[in-house]
């Protein structure tokens, strides 16, 4: 499979700091900066495996933002690849799931992040970042939802999540080893807010809760994933809170991992 790589340079739904409109091009060039190579993990070339890169310019209005995200993701699969989309907030991941449903069917999702953003509205705005799977729920985009590495929940979000069967798991010391792979099997999607690791390894979000994952956590979390992913997006990079890349690294990490398993051929 072939893999085509979004950016949505969208932060307007951002609820504290602006800044993760700058991530994509900036993830786009650690990506491919001389510093490392362009090999994953797994040794697949990473460069070889896209076949498209689409950053459009974002319209003012986030009505006019969320149906051109959906167009490019759809557009994306039309062609016949699989879409990498870098944020951006998580407001994205809504119209992103909505784009895939509708190829895809409602699909399992492995939610990483220190947010379970399922309000249903924050200040007043049902598609804010702290909302995207409130909305995809509702919805009907997802079938299993397992978030990892929540560190910040609120009781209503609790109630939420028991009301639609959403795995809650926290960042402890034996979070790899506590998710149900069982319930993330094809077709997959993966969202990683960067938040959800912790500030020691991304200093470089809006909203740090210290206690989150480690990089190498995530990467344990990928190998265990059976099933490859149809798609995923790394979101929440905010380059106004980072430290010399320590963060754009991190995200460049997890991208080139994630271009590797969304090109298995399976
Ligand atoms: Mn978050
Ligand atoms: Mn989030």
């Amino acid at each position: 499979m072939t893999v085509a790589l979004l950016g949505f340079g969208w932060d307007k739904s951002s609820s504290y700091a602006r800044g993760p409109a700058l991530a994509p091009t900036i993830i786009r060039s650690v990506l491919f900066s001389d510093a490392s190579s362009t090999y994953s993990l797994s040794g697949v070339n990473v460069r070889e495996v896209i076949s498209s890169f689409n950053f459009p310019s974002m319209p003012e209005h986030v009505d006019d933002c969320r149906k051109v995200i959906r167009e490019v993701v759809n557009e994306a699969i039309d062609s016949g690849a699989r879409p990498l989309s870098l944020g951006g907030d998580h407001s994205i991941s809504y119209p992103i799931l909505c784009a895939i449903k509708q190829a895809y069917g409602p699909v399992n999702v492995l939610h990483i992040d220190a947010h379970p953003d399922l309000y249903d509205e924050f200040e007043g705005d049902r598609y804010s970042h702290a909302c995207p799977f409130a909305r995809a729920l509702e919805a009907n985009c997802i079938q299993n939802l397992v978030q990892v590495g929540l560190r910040s929940v609120s009781p209503a979000q609790r109630a939420f999540a028991r009301k639609h069967d959403v795995v809650m798991l926290g960042a402890d010391a034996n979070a790899v080893e506590q998710i149900p792979y069982a319930k993330l099997v094809a077709p997959l999607y993966i969202t990683i807010d960067l938040d959800g690791l912790d500030p020691a390894f991304a200093p470089g979000v809006s909203h740090p809760e210290p206690g989150g994952l480690s990089t190498r956590d995530v990467l344990s979390i990928f190998k265990k994933l059976e099933a490859p992913p149809i798609g995923a997006d790394v979101v929440e990079l905010n380059p106004e809170k980072d430290v010399n890349l320590a963060t754009a690294m991190v995200a460049g990490r997890l991208v080139k991992e994630l271009l590797a398993m969304l090109s298995i051929n399976r």
